[in-house]
């Protein structure tokens, strides 16, 4: 709904809110929030509630800390899960003292990006699919890895204990103003997806963050703890969050539709998944921002490994779905649900972008499974893969100036502060992996 301020006002006596959460997402992709009482909206909408910014993870040092909240009214919305007070909530972007936007703010970032798009004539559209796992909690409320289930994908109750849960995620999401397009049981034990219909790129970063947020509250009304770490256990699928996305042109058509192409793809969809698959190994960063989310990017869970695209096979990087016409997509398989949306929408776009600008052809698609291609076959095709690691994909990223531009200087230098700071704590770890191997050999 896009209210104005008087009608938002009016909207909040009406419906006797007592609590607001002004929300934002700081760099690393965690959901912050200001609350305030009902007498203070006014003053929110006006743009007058300030926060100390040098409190939040990478965001500015203490001498230039007075931040301003600026709420996206078109984001407000009613929580349909508290019990005592009613409580709503409103996404906002971050500004400076001075009145121009806060370069940290990573919402700020992806409109950035999706200005520069629709100066080239077009409008982002993204469906994302977000997986996840809920395991049991222990008697003090802390998560195990126990799920008490062994459905399947697909699978229907009585075995998918989870089923319920997800079922009041759906419903809660839908008050929340989600369409929900499909909720399913993955293909792990516990593991589940929830689909949502696609949006502007904008939308679907709000969605996601608040998907998220009340995935994980409601499990916990289950006695569950619902987790979005893209690998949680060794030897079972992880949880990935693949990105559907398509341009629109100004006036609504499908600019990655072409029926006279075999594939029924444009021009325009060859060149922007040219430059996917050329700048996939830096943006790597951003859509797989953990020392965890490598361990999900190995063969055999249906992750993606090599930097290839497929009309149909799920093992490359990018697929393309069989429907076409105006639900003509590409498919992105490697971004993990512990990514920042706003960030890896930006760099993601920002790389697609390059792609059209530079007129980036796509190598020839891959027909096969390609988990099982050779080293020789790989370097004769001239595909690469994904990078390995955290540390090597902080390293593309540094040497790519295209990428580096979607995020900005300022959260490219915090960025990367956290990530090489969390590679560096996890190198010196010793695991049980390592003694198994090393403690009798050696
Ligand atoms: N869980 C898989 C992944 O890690 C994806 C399974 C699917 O195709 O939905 O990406
Ligand atoms: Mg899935
Ligand atoms: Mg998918």
């Amino acid at each position: 709904c896009n209210y104005s301020k008087e009608e938002l006002l009016k909207k909040a006596k009406e419906l006797e809110l007592e609590f607001i959460h002004l929300q934002f997402t700081d760099i690393l992709g965690v959901m912050k929030n200001v609350s305030i009482t009902i007498e203070q909206l006014e003053k929110a909408l006006n743009n007058e509630i300030m926060f100390d910014g040098s409190s939040i993870d990478g965001f500015v040092r203490i001498e230039e800390s007075d931040m301003y909240l600026r709420p996206d009214l078109s984001t407000f919305v009613v929580f349909p899960w508290t019990n005592h007070a009613k409580e709503a909530r409103i996404i906002c972007d971050i500004y400076k003292s001075d009145g121009t936007p806060f370069e940290g703010c990573p919402r700020n970032t992806l409109k950035k990006v999706l200005k520069e798009a629709h100066d080239m004539g077009y409008i982002m559209n993204v469906g994302p699919e977000c997986e996840f796992f809920l395991f049991h909690t222990d008697e003090r409320g802390e998560p195990s890895l126990e799920t008490h289930d062994n459905a399947g994908y697909f699978d229907l109750a009585p075995v998918d204990l989870g089923g319920n849960a997800r079922k009041d995620m759906t419903i809660t999401l839908k008050q929340m103003g989600f369409e929900i397009e499909a909720s399913h049981h993955e293909v792990a034990p516990g593991q589940h997806e929830i689909d949502f219909k696609y949006e502007d790129a904008l939308t679907t970063a709000d969605n996601i963050m608040t998907f998220k947020m009340a995935v994980r509250i409601i499990a916990q009304r289950h006695g569950l703890h619902a987790t979005f770490m893209p690998k949680p256990k060794f030897g079972i699928n992880g949880s990935g969050m693949h990105i559907n996305m398509s341009l629109a042109t100004l006036d609504g058509k499908n600019a990655f539709y072409d029926e006279k192409d075999p594939t029924q793809l444009s021009k325009t969809a060859y060149y922007y998944l040219g430059g996917i698959i050329k700048h996939a190994r830096s943006f790597a960063a951003l859509t797989n921002p953990t020392v965890n989310s490598y361990k999900r990017l190995v063969p055999g869970y249906e992750a993606p490994v090599l930097i290839a695209w497929s009309a149909s096979n799920r093992s490359p990087l990018v697929r393309i779905p069989a429907k076409r016409g105006n639900s003509t997509r590409i498919e992105l398989r490697n971004p993990d649900p512990s990514a920042n949306p706003y960030l890896a929408l930006a760099a993601i776009l920002k790389a697609g972008l390059d792609g059209i600008k530079n007129k980036i052809d796509p190598p020839a698609p891959v027909i096969s499974n390609v988990y099982h291609m050779d080293d020789v076959e790989m370097k004769e095709k001239g595909i690469k893969s994904l990078p390995a690691t955290l540390y090597e994909a902080v390293s593309e990223l540094s040497k790519d100036e295209v990428i580096k531009d979607a995020i900005g200087k300022h959260i490219y230098e915090k960025f990367t502060d956290a990530a090489l700071y969390e590679w560096y704590e996890y190198s010196k770890f010793v695991s049980q992996w390592e003694l198994d191997r090393y403690l009798r050999k050696f």
